[in-house]
């Protein structure tokens, strides 16, 4: 007796979620190299993710008391690609004397910077625990060389500097790391005036709206591609092979209807459910029968098959040439 037929679509299937945006970037990390130039970023993003954080909500709000003479346009949530290089920044206010970029910082407790050792921490309020923290003044000098070099490639004629906002209400500065300037959000449009006041008018060489209209042309919309497409990150530097939840190694191999690590022994049936969902997540939206061995390791084609009817996935195409995508993606 054939029981293929009912691996094949007669019985029931397994539903097939797409995996939540920092889940995906979880992944994405564990198939990367540790010295791969993404890895910070994608850290950094990570920790946006799951926080669910919005600090520049805050700046937002704070925002709607600015009042300024000039030309002025602020752009928030920005997610921006040039070449290999993306990056997110909260907000940029475009002037007519210059861009700032705007970055907020959700952290509590006291900040603390040491000019000495040049470590950034915090040290949490009650308690007195240490938390080391990337020295933020880094990221923004990212931001504004990105921000430069947009403004090159286009031809625009306009300084770009920037602002650090810490946004979390029990925050306190013991010191400040030097280098840029950094404020708490009440103090955020004050921080504002003052770059104002201090940079000389220039002739911009394009109008205010059109380098908005310029900077929206260029956002990348997060949910619209895969993550290797999204953060740049080439096919050949994802680790294959499927993943095992004991010694997160990728390392389970396909043994009759189950799945066995041949790094540490462990025996897990729906192993295959994570790298189907990772497949879509991070690699592409369409998955074939050959793409799917290629990312798993699985040899036999028909072993892949009955994997992947296991989901329930919509599908086109005939046999060999099917096509698998997630449903309502
Ligand atoms: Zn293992």
């Amino acid at each position: 007796m054939k029981i293929g037929k009912q691996e094949e679509g007669w019985g029931i299937k397994t539903k097939l979620e797409l995996l939540p945006k920092s889940s995906a970037i979880e992944c994405m990390l564990k198939r990367i190299s540790a010295s791969h130039k993404q890895r910070d970023y994608l850290e950094n993003q990570l920790h946006r993710a799951s926080a669910g954080v919005r600090g520049e909500g805050k700046m937002v709000k704070k925002f709607r008391e600015f009042s300024y003479d000039g030309n002025y346009l602020p752009v928030w949530d920005l997610n921006m690609v040039l070449g290999e290089w993306a990056v997110q920044i909260d907000g940029l206010l475009l002037t007519d004397r210059c861009a700032i970029v705007m970055d907020s910082k959700n952290v509590s407790g006291e900040i603390h910077y040491d000019a000495v050792t040049e470590e950034y921490y915090k040290k949490a309020v009650p308690g007195g625990e240490i938390l080391h923290l990337d020295n933020p003044v880094f990221q923004l000098k990212k931001h504004i060389d990105f921000i430069k070099m947009l403004f090159r490639i286009h031809n625009i004629n306009l300084p770009v500097t920037g602002l650090i906002v810490f946004t979390a209400n029990s925050c306190v500065f013991r010191a400040k790391p030097p280098g840029a300037l950094i404020c708490k959000t009440y103090q955020m449009n004050e921080y504002l005036y003052q770059i104002l006041r201090t940079s000389p008018q220039v002739a911009v060489s394009k109008p205010i709206h059109e380098i908005g209209k310029l900077i929206a042309a260029n956002q990348v919309p997060f949910k619209k591609s895969p993550l290797s497409e999204y953060y740049r990150i080439e096919m050949k530097d994802l680790k294959t092979g499927v993943y095992c939840n004991k010694c997160s190694g990728f390392h389970m191999e396909r043994v009759k209807k189950s799945w066995i690590c041949s790094g540490c022994g462990n025996k897990d049936a729906g192993a295959d459910r994570l790298a189907v969902q990772e497949y879509f997540a991070l690699v592409s939206d369409e998955l074939t029968n050959k793409k799917f061995r290629e990312f798993t390791g699985i040899v036999n084609s028909d072993a892949a098959r009955r994997v992947l009817s296991k989901y329930d996935l919509e599908i086109t195409g005939e046999r060999k040439m099917r096509i698998y995508r997630i449903k309502n993606r």
